[in-house]
């Protein structure tokens, strides 16, 4: 095991029973109904398949964003005004990594450092995010790129708005169709409930493969819940595998 690897483990505080810990919390807690992630099955798809148009025409300025390139995208997002956010924040945080990666990782909104820094998931949270990352072997920026549902970060840390959600979900709509990614990873309620169009809980929605616009997408916990809810990182764990395994699965199809 290597020492990246060890380190997420001890993050994740799976060492050095992780096996055993995972497999006890199964069946025994509000998770019993959730179905076993390891023996899921991933229903074939083609290799990247192209995702679906965002409806023209229903929303212009959807519309319009749909149609941009990588530096169209950038720069509106850096001038967007659309809803108040922009006014309390420092700067927006449009998302980092590899473009063409076959990660995914979709969070909620910048926090108080990412403001400042203008890049995602760079506080507590992104450190065990990072943590998560070395456990199945993959690095920010390396065949992975994150984003968040706001690209503004909320005064004071509170929830995003309906209202701030939907304007600015066309641009990550298009950062999905440009990236293309093979596997979205989309984690805690925001993100898993915005991009499924659903109020479900990330309980009912673990351990299944999704879609959004046709990429499969797998739902976990926030890494910020979990540095509050540790008892739940062994499930967090389970849905790294599950997702490694999906994406592994999803390239030998291809
Ligand atoms: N939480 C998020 O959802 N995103 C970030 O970028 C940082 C914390």
């Amino acid at each position: 095991m290597n020492s990246r690897r060890e380190l997420f483990l001890e993050e994740m505080g799976l060492t050095p029973l992780w096996r055993l810990k995972a497999r006890e919390t199964r069946g025994e807690s509000e998770e019993a109904e959730i179905p076993r992630v390891s023996g899921a099955a991933v229903p074939a798809v083609s290799a990247r398949p192209a995702p679906q148009q965002p409806e023209m025409g229903a929303d212009d300025r959807a519309a319009r964003i749909a149609r941009m390139d990588w530096a169209e995208l950038k720069a509106t997002v850096a001038a967007c005004t659309a809803c108040g956010l922009r006014k309390t924040c420092t700067q927006t945080v449009f998302g980092v990594g590899d473009e063409q990666a076959d990660w995914l990782l979709v969070g909620e909104a910048p926090g108080a450092e990412e403001d400042a820094r203008g890049e995602p998931f760079v506080g507590q949270a992104g450190k065990l995010l990072d943590a998560m990352l070395a456990g199945i072997d993959l690095r920010r920026g390396q065949d992975v790129y994150i984003a968040n549902v706001l690209k503004c970060r909320p005064p004071g840390n509170r929830n995003p708005e309906h209202a701030e959600v939907a304007l600015c979900s066309p641009f990550l709509a298009r950062q999905v169709e440009l990236i293309r990614p093979r596997l979205i990873l989309a984690m805690g309620r925001f993100a898993c409930q915005t991009l499924l169009g659903t109020d479900a809980s990330i309980a009912s929605l673990r351990g299944r493969l999704h879609r959004y616009q046709g990429v499969p997408l797998i739902v976990t916990y926030h890494p910020a819940y979990l540095l509050r809810n540790l008892p739940d990182k062994a499930k967090a764990w389970e849905d790294l595998c599950f997702a490694r395994r999906t994406l592994a699965d999803l390239v030998a199809q291809a």
